[in-house]
């Protein structure tokens, strides 16, 4: 308690909490810790225009909306119109609306991209007088072992600077630095190649009613909303293709093929990437005074929607551990932080890879055999009919599960 009280009031070149990366996990630790009178500089590599246009996930989850709720953020730091709660299965071109509300009180899952999330948590945090660095290069840590761990940077003219702090928080994102300073040995990675590949395409082209998930024994597809006038497809690939096989009729005719809506409308293609579909955890999420926020801790495959939104999950965890911790000496939130994140982190990769052999075992048979292919259709036709079965879905879809 007697560090906590001395801890609050430093100097400007001491932060309490210095943030590494000001993605979705960053920006919202520090929104988190500004609410809490907590003080922090938060040190972002890039540009601030790099960093609001990086376009990737479109769905704030319910349990992460009411996160924002508690904290009092909601109404300012998302954006688009709430989720209205259905998802859409297409099994070769059948439509089958599956519920992914779980009917509770309170707000719901927000059609919010991850640009618009990030644009809105740099405005607020800046207007509510944040201390945000970008371009902040080659960040440095040490001392993780110490009560003061020691961060160091230089600005885009090269002059060198050097903080202070009580925690470090690393939200530097799955190729960041942040993890790299833990002494190998520590740190145990989980990781799993779903050998997959994904194209995954943004276009402005109109969005569908509701979230689309496609089966067909062409491969998987999916259409999501990114915006009023704007949608991101998936469409199952070999994971050592290449985005130039891909030009634009080829990509918009497996749409049409693999959607079953020959009338899809078509648009320009504003972004073309193929990636591998993969998971991995790092346990621990923390080492000393460094605390491992988000992807700098583990990567979900994107099937499920669940990399965001874990993100968010630990920023709350992290930024109500350090709140306790200063404000009453209460040091559990920040013994318990690993072990806490790591217990929703596998729940939402179970989550993730359930839901990611199902829609491709049940497509195309060349990779899993009609076996597999049988098993997966088998599991869609209980999600569609057994009202247990989509209650479950709903609960792991809204992030509402009992886990955490
Ligand atoms: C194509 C795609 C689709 C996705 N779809 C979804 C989805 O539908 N739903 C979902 O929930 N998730 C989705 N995700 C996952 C989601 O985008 C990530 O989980 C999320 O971005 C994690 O946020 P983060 O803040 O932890 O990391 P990041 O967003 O990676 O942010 C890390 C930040 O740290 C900065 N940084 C890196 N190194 C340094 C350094 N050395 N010094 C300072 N700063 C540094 C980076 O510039 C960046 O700004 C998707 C991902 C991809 C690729």
């Amino acid at each position: 308690m007697a560090e906590a009280a001395g801890v609050l009031g430093q100097s400007p070149e001491f932060a309490t909490v210095v943030v590494i990366g000001a993605g979705p996990a960053g920006l919202t630790v520090a929104n988190l810790l500004r609410r809490s009178g907590v003080d922090c500089v938060v040190l972002e590599r890039r540009s601030r225009e790099y960093v609001a246009q990086r376009q990737r996930a479109g769905i704030v989850e319910t349990r992460a909306v009411r996160m924002f709720d508690r904290w009092g953020l909601a109404d300012r730091v998302l954006g688009g119109p709430p989720h209205d709660g259905i998802l859409e299965f297409r099994v070769d071109g059948e439509s089958h609306l599956v519920s992914d509300s779980d009917g509770s009180e309170g707000p719901a899952a927000r059609l919010c991209p991850q640009q618009i999330l990030v644009q809105k948590l740099t405005a607020t945090y800046l207007a509510d007088g944040g201390d945000l660095r970008f371009e902040a290069a080659d960040v440095s840590v040490r001392d993780l072992n110490g009560d003061r761990p020691t961060v160091r940077y230089r600005t885009a003219d090269g002059t060198p600077h050097t903080l202070t702090c009580a925690f470090v928080a690393g939200c530097d994102g799955d190729r960041g630095y942040s993890r790299t300073v833990v002494p190998e040995g520590v740190l145990t990675a989980h990781a799993f190649d779903h050998g997959i590949g994904w194209l995954t395409v943004l276009a402005d082209a109109p969005p569908p009613a509701h979230p689309l998930l496609a089966v067909s024994s062409q491969g998987f597809a999916a259409h999501f909303p990114r915006g009023p006038h704007s949608s991101r497809y998936y469409l199952q690939c070999p994971p050592v293709d290449h985005p130039e096989a891909w030009p634009d009729t080829r990509v918009w005719d497996a749409l049409r093929g693999r959607l079953g809506d020959s009338a899809l409308a078509a648009g320009p293609i504003t972004e073309r990437e193929i990636f591998q579909l993969r998971s991995l955890v790092h346990d621990p999420m923390q080492y000393g005074r460094l605390f491992l926020v988000g992807d700098a801790a583990h990567i979900v495959s994107p099937m499920g929607g669940k990399g965001m939104n874990l993100a968010l999950y630990d920023a709350d965890l992290f930024a109500g551990a350090v709140r306790d911790f200063l404000r009453d000496g209460d040091e559990s939130g920040l013994r318990s932080y690993s072990q806490r994140c790591l217990r929703r982190v596998w729940n939402d990769q179970e989550f993730s890879h359930w839901l990611t052999r199902t829609v491709h075992d049940a497509g195309d048979d060349s990779r899993c055999g009609p076996f597999h292919r049988s098993l997966a259709r088998a599991r869609l036709d209980r999600l569609f009919t057994s009202p247990p079965a989509a209650r479950a879905f709903a609960e792991l879809v809204t992030g509402l599960d009992p886990v955490g």
